[in-house]
C-alpha cells in the first residue's frame, strides 16, 4: 500500500480513471494539495466524492499569493481558516523566488506563509511546503515551525542539495521524493541522503516528467525504484507507508 504525499488531483484530465488506476496499482490514499480558493473548494469536493481516497490539504500557493488582491487574499484565507478543521494538512504553501524577485514580493510570500502556518498550528495540522529557488529560506521556515509546534513538516520535492538534506535530517523534517528519481541518477542518489525515518514519496501530479504528465499511480514506481536501489536494501515499502502515516498522524 502506498500514499502519494503531494498531488494536485483536481488538475488531472480524467480524475475518476486516475483514481481507479491508482487504487489498482496499490495507492491507498493521496494528499491533495490546493493552490487558491477555487482549488481549495475543488479539493473539499473531491474529499466528499472520494472520502476513502482523498486526504484534503488546504493552502494558498506562494505563486498565487503574488497575484492576489487584498480582498482575494482575505476571501481565500478566510476559507482556509474556516475549513482547516476538516483537512489532513495545510499546503501547498511556501516560498517561490522564481516568481518573487523583489523584496516586497518576497515579504508578501513570507507573510502569507506565516499566516497559514499559524492556521496549521492552531489546528494541529502538518504542513506541505513548496520551496522553488528558495531552498534554504523555506528550510529555515520549516525548521522554525517544527521546533515551535512539534508538528510534522514536509518539504516536498526538496532533494536538491546534500548539505541542506543533512540539516533537514538533523531537524526531523520530512522530505518527499518524486518521479524525478525515475529519470535522473542524480535525483535518485540525492534521495538516498534523506533519513530513512523521514523519506516520503509523491508525484506532484499532473506535473510532467520526461515529457509525460504524472498521475497518482506513478507513486508506486517511485517507491519501488527507491526501495530496490536503496543502499544496503534498508528501505521497504512498509517503511515508506509508516513514514507517511507518521507525517499525517493527528496529535
Ligand atoms: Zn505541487
Amino acid at each position: 500500500m502506498f500514499i502519494d504525499s503531494h498531488c494536485h488531483l483536481y488538475s488531472l484530465s480524467n480524475i475518476e480513471d486516475a483514481i481507479l488506476h491508482a487504487r489498482d496499482a496499490g495507492v491507498a490514499k493521496v494528499v491533495v494539495v490546493s493552490e487558491d480558493l477555487q482549488t481549495m473548494e475543488q479539493t473539499l469536493k473531491l474529499r466528499d466524492d472520494f472520502p476513502e481516497f482523498v486526504l484534503p490539504s488546504l493552502g494558498i500557493h506562494p505563486v498565487n499569493v503574488l497575484y492576489m488582491s487584498n480582498s482575494e487574499w482575505e476571501r481565500a484565507f478566510s476559507f482556509l481558516r474556516l475549513h482547516a478543521n476538516e483537512c489532513s494538512c495545510i499546503g501547498e504553501i511556501g516560498l517561490d523566488y522564481k516568481y518573487a524577485t523583489t523584496e516586497k514580493e518576497k515579504e508578501k510570500q513570507r507573510a502569507a506563509l506565516h499566516g497559514q502556518m499559524e492556521v496549521a498550528a492552531e489546528n494541529h495540522l502538518p504542513i506541505n511546503l513548496h520551496s522553488r529557488r528558495a531552498l534554504r529560506q523555506t528550510m529555515q521556515e520549516a525548521v522554525a515551525f517544527h521546533k515551535d509546534t512539534g508538528l510534522p513538516t514536509l518539504l516536498h520535492w526538496f532533494a536538491h542539495s546534500l548539505k541542506l538534506l543533512t540539516r533537514t535530517n538533523e531537524e526531523g523534517i520530512f522530505v518527499s521524493a518524486g518521479p524525478s528519481i525515475l529519470f535522473s541518477e542524480d535525483a535518485l542518489s540525492l534521495a538516498f541522503a534523506i533519513d530513512i525515518q523521514l523519506i516520503l514519496v509523491e508525484t506532484d501530479a499532473p506535473v510532467p516528467f520526461n515529457g509525460r504528465p504524472s498521475y497518482p499511480a506513478w507513486v508506486v514506481e517511485v517507491a519501488e525504484k527507491l526501495v530496490s536501489h536503496y543502499p544496503e536494501k534498508k528501505l521497504s515499502k512498509e517503511k515508506l507507508l509508516d513514514n507517511a502515516q507518521r507525517y499525517l498522524k493527528k496529535p
